[in-house]
């Protein structure tokens, strides 16, 4: 699984997918307002530049593997999105 955080709308993306968690039921990605959730067969992305913190995906998850990062410090890894 690969997740990537990058830079919300809002200036830090407060959102995180704990890695090896995800059973990619799709939850998150319905709720999304945003569509700022990929879902492909084994990968699950959050697209920063087009989330807006608002945490429909938090509470949507089922098994609760989305959470709020605690520290509020955007990470940025992975490339291309
Ligand atoms: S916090 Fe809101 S905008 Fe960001 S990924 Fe979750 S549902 Fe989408
Ligand atoms: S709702 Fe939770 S378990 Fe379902 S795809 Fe999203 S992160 Fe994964």
């Amino acid at each position: 699984m690969i997740t990537e955080y990058r830079l919300a709308k809002s200036g830090k993306l407060l959102i995180e997918i704990l890695p090896d968690k995800c059973d990619f039921c799709g939850c998150c990605v319905g709720v999304c307002p945003e569509d700022a959730i990929e879902l492909k067969e084994a990968e699950i992305f959050i697209i920063g530049p087009r989330c807006t913190n608002c945490a429909k995906c938090v509470w949507s998850c089922p098994i609760e593997v989305i959470k709020f990062n605690k520290d509020g410090v955007p990470v940025s890894k992975g490339q291309g999105l």
